[in-house]
């Protein structure tokens, strides 16, 4: 595929790839350039009418379609992702500036999460309830909730529209997704090859615009009867509000801040290697990125020193060329929020070990930095960064720096470096967090949950409790007569 293959992304409303009726569009720019590289249909009150209207008639269609039959479907979307995975990579870093590498493995995965709740769908068990009296049956069947309404984030543009959509889909539920106007084209061959696979029409319908407008308009209609966002705390307090006062369900995976606690008894050199590579992965724009490192005093410098010199080393460059191991930022806006954070935290007492500035004059370049000893009243220790920058400080004991890790409102991914069983089982009890992964890198997988707690959100959106969150129960007691 050349670069040049890039062009306009439309709406996808009632089975129907189709501009707005506008005619409309917003641009597409690519991050590596600052280039305009496409245009994408920019939905409007009538786009959104006819979305809703093909969801509902879609939810009608697809919750009278068998377990078994949805499960075939979707494993055939799975496969078609699979098949066109280095075209669907090549867009990706296109519009988000992602290594390529990075952006084939986030479809590709794309496809094991399908998998993964095509198959939940054939298991979304009800119960049996011994009942009082003879002869009367006490059943709990599942059934979809309805159509929902998806917004989704520019920094995972499969991987946050393909969770919510396999298992809205597995549920039964149609859906109408608002993804990422900046990086559009992605989610878009997501949706192609569920409406390839033979997704009914209406079942899964797509739409871009201005995001305000599209949930102001959506969350409270009367069709929509659940709602998915992933993104912001402050925007998602702002749409479960909404949502509330309509009574919609809401599922929410927000910001995180997430706390690495690094004990005196580790190899430093090998949490210094992998933490790395996580920290920045996707330039630090994940949402469980590894952010505020507390290490313990007796190995804080021979840490910050490793580390720093790892960040150093990272090629930082075209997502396109194979050898870039760290890229663009995905939007200038992530660009002013680094040099912003950088120059805040240098008045809160930070040395700046590694990087520290834009690279460069074309593109959202930025260095992958590192910044030890800031105060916690820096902007950096207490809001999400959301970029490539990791800040390193030390702490004297466990009580220190379980305090540090649960200070902040977030609780949404936390992790933690140490050979000790009994430190480790301490530290997964006392750290108030939705996920934690202790030695290793373990979060993430389609089978796993994922979500947090505290002002990082509620609902999963891994494991076999995130079709839950798309199914009612209801409760039907039967006797004869
Ligand atoms: P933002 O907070 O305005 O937007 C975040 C996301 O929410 C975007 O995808 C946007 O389209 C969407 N959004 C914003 N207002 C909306 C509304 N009223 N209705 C529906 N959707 C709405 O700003 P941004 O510059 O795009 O991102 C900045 C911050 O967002 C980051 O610093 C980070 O904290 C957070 N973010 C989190 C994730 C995540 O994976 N949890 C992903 C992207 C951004």
């Amino acid at each position: 595929m050349a670069t040049d293959d890039y062009t306009g992304v439309d709406l996808f409303i009632g089975g129907a790839w189709g501009p707005a009726a506008s005619g409309s569009t917003l641009p597409v720019v690519n991050p590596a350039s600052g280039a305009r590289i496409g245009s994408v249909a920019h939905a409007q009150r009538p786009d959104l009418d006819r979305a809703l209207e093909a969801a509902d008639a879609g939810f009608r269609t697809w919750r009278r379609t068998s377990a078994f039959e949805r499960y075939r479907i979707m494993r055939k979307a799975a496969e078609l992702l699979r098949a066109r995975a280095d075209r669907v990579a090549m867009l990706m870093t296109l519009e988000q500036g992602k290594p390529l590498a990075e952006a084939k493995a986030e479809t590709l995965v794309g496809a094991e999460v399908i998998d993964w709740f095509a198959e939940e769908a054939r298991r979304t068990y009800g119960t049996v309830i011994p009942a009082r009296s003879e002869g009367v049956y006490q059943l709990v069947v599942k059934e979809p909730v309805g159509p929902v309404a998806a917004f989704t984030p520019w920094n995972f543009p499969i991987n946050q529209v393909v969770r919510k959509l396999s298992a809205a889909l597995a549920a039964g539920c149609s859906m109408i997704v608002k993804a990422p106007e900046e990086t559009p084209a992605s989610p878009a061959e997501l949706v192609r090859a569920f409406a390839d696979a033979g997704v009914p029409a209406g079942v899964v319908n797509l739409v871009f615009g201005v995001p305000a407008e599209i949930s102001g308009y959506l969350i409270p209609h009367p069709v929509i009867r659940k709602i998915s966002f992933t993104g912001s705390t402050s925007v998602g307090k702002q749409l479960a509000a909404l949502a509330g006062q309509h009574m919609k369900r809401v599922t929410m995976e927000l910001g995180g801040h997430a706390p690495v606690i690094v004990f005196d008894d580790v190899d430093v050199e090998r949490v210094a290697r992998m933490m790395v590579s996580s920290k920045f992965r996707n330039a630090g724009q994940v949402c469980v990125s590894p952010t505020r490192f507390l290490v313990q005093e007796k190995v804080y410098e021979d840490f910050a020193e490793r580390f720093a010199a790892g960040a150093r080393g990272l090629k930082v460059g075209n997502g396109l060329e194979p050898d870039t191991q760290m890229a663009a930022l995905a939007n200038p806006r992530r660009l002013s929020a680094m040099e912003e954070n950088v120059e805040d935290a240098g008045r809160h007492g930070g040395r700046i070990r590694a990087g520290g500035h834009r690279i460069g004059s074309e593109g959202n370049f930025f260095e992958p930095t590192v910044i030890t000893g800031v105060d916690g009243e820096a902007r950096v220790m207490n809001q999400e960064p959301f970029g490539p920058i990791a800040v390193i400080n030390p702490f004297r004991n466990f009580e220190d720096a379980v305090r540090e890790a649960n200070r902040l409102p977030y609780g949404l991914a936390a992790y933690a470096f140490t050979r000790s069983a009994k430190t480790a089982a301490a530290v997964a009890a006392e750290v108030e967090t939705g996920m934690i992964s202790i030695n290793h890198l373990g979060l993430a997988l389609p089978e796993v949950p994922f979500g947090g707690v505290k002002e990082s959100g509620y609902g999963s959106e891994g494991g076999a409790e995130a079709i839950e969150s798309y199914l009612n129960s209801k409760f039907v007691s039967q006797a004869g007569l």
